[in-house]
C-alpha cells in the first residue's frame, strides 16, 4: 500500500499539490488537507507530480 504524508510544519498552503491531484489534496489557508491518505494506482501519477512540484517539499510517499 502507498500512503502520502504531509509535514504541516513546512507546508505553506500554496496549493500546487491541489492543482496536480485535486482528488487527494485540498489547500486550506496556510496548510493542506488530505482527502485521502491511501493512494491507489489511479491517483498515483498525480500524487507523484504533487510530491515533485511541492515548493516546500512537504509531501512524501511511503510504501508499506
Ligand atoms: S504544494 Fe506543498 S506547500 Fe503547497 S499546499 Fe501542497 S503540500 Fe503544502
Amino acid at each position: 500500500m502507498t500512503r502520502v504524508e504531509v509535514d504541516l510544519d513546512i507546508c505553506q498552503g500554496h496549493g500546487v499539490c491541489e492543482m496536480e491531484a485535486p482528488e487527494v489534496f485540498k489547500a486550506h489557508r496556510d496548510h493542506v488537507k488530505l482527502l485521502q491518505t491511501e493512494i491507489d494506482e489511479a491517483a498515483r501519477e498525480d500524487v507523484e507530480r504533487a510530491v515533485t512540484y511541492c515548493p516546500t517539499a512537504a509531501l512524501r510517499l511511503v510504501e508499506e
